[in-house]
């Protein structure tokens, strides 16, 4: 059965959890599609599937729903972000699918799928028999392994949609984020609450970011006081990310907090209160103030890596 995958870029990058799909989608289909808005030859040639379809905006599927409902007989297969949620429910839209978040494992079965998702914080997993020829799974980042294996020369197809947009947009100017790792895709994340009393004591988390070669992220108190941009607020509300290792540095861990970043590997919980709530979802657990405890990890970093060089 044909497996169309949604491929998912930032900063001209594909992220990691797009090459997590399309691993999984070899695994599990002998015919992939991969759909992209990236025409850039040197970036796609990364992505191992046998037909490449390129459009122009990839969050606007719905406009080229003619020249793909030819691809019917397929399942789909996206990581399971802000833009994928999107871009589903136009799909499902399109071929009248049911979409299914949070995958953690799939099976095509002769009568259909198999499939696990993660919920209430991956405290509870859910085995889903599928009973219809097709389905839209979102698939939670860190699942699947990547495999690395590129054997396939994509046959190329640019499409051009015959509908116009429905709402017409200029871009005046383009503005990155930033050019670090992207939260998604980072295997290690150091994230910072309210406790951290101010906008200009971020610096010593960016440090300590740039050691460990690691993303920044924050709770949404932080974001929505202006400390640190939306992009990095992660919760129930914002990002949900799932990294090896996940630094909690003076944030309570409110539930809503956690539903965001519960699926971590590690949970490593610096509080100067011995009562945070957060520090009974932690692996390990630093009872002390972050402004002391911050600096003391900088300079032993730094000390190990200069002893080394
Ligand atoms: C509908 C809804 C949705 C929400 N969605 C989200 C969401 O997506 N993400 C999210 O984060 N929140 C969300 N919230 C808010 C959430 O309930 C909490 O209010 C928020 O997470 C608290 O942020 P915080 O831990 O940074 O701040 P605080 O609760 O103020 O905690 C600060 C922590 O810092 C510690 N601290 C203080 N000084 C130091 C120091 N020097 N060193 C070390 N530790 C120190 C304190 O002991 C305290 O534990 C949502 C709330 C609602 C109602």
């Amino acid at each position: 059965m044909n497996c169309i995958v949604i491929i998912e870029s930032s900063n001209n990058k594909i992220e990691n959890s797009t090459f997590e799909c399309i691993s999984l989608a070899n695994k599990i289909s002998d015919n992939i599609i991969a759909i992209t808005d990236i025409n850039d030859e040197k970036i796609i040639k990364s992505i191992n599937a046998d037909t490449l379809i390129i459009i122009d905006d990839i969050e606007k599927i719905y406009l080229y729903d003619e020249e793909i409902k030819k691809y019917e007989d397929s399942f789909f297969i996206m990581s399971d972000s802000l833009m994928n949620k999107k871009i589903s429910s136009q799909l499902s839209e399109i071929f009248k699918l049911p979409v299914l978040s949070n995958i953690i494992d799939l099976k095509i079965l002769n009568s259909g799928f198999y499939c696990k998702s993660s919920s209430y914080n991956n405290n509870v997993i859910s085995g889903i028999n599928i009973q219809s020829g097709s389905c839209i799974f979102l698939i939670k980042n860190n699942s699947f392994d990547i495999d690395i294996l590129n054997n396939k020369k994509p046959e190329l197809i640019h499409l051009k949609s015959k509908k116009n947009h429905l709402f017409k947009m200029k871009i005046f100017n383009k503005k990155e984020i930033n050019n670090k790792i992207s939260l998604n895709d980072a295997k290690i994340v150091i994230s910072a609450g309210r406790g951290l009393k101010s906008a200009g004591n971020w610096e010593m988390i960016e440090k300590l970011a740039d050691l460990l070669g690691a993303a920044t992220a924050c709770s949404k108190p932080v974001s929505d006081l202006g400390w640190r941009p939306h992009s990095e607020h992660v919760g129930q509300t914002g990002i949900k990310i799932s990294p090896e290792i996940y630094f909690a540095v003076g944030i309570s861990g409110a539930i809503q907090h956690l539903a965001g970043v519960n699926s971590s590997k590690k949970i490593i919980v610096i509080n100067i209160d011995s009562d945070a709530p957060f520090f009974n979802n932690a692996d390990y657990g630093i009872i002390g103030d972050a402004f002391e405890i911050i600096p003391a990890i900088i300079e032993s970093l730094r000390k190990n890596i200069n002893d080394k060089s």
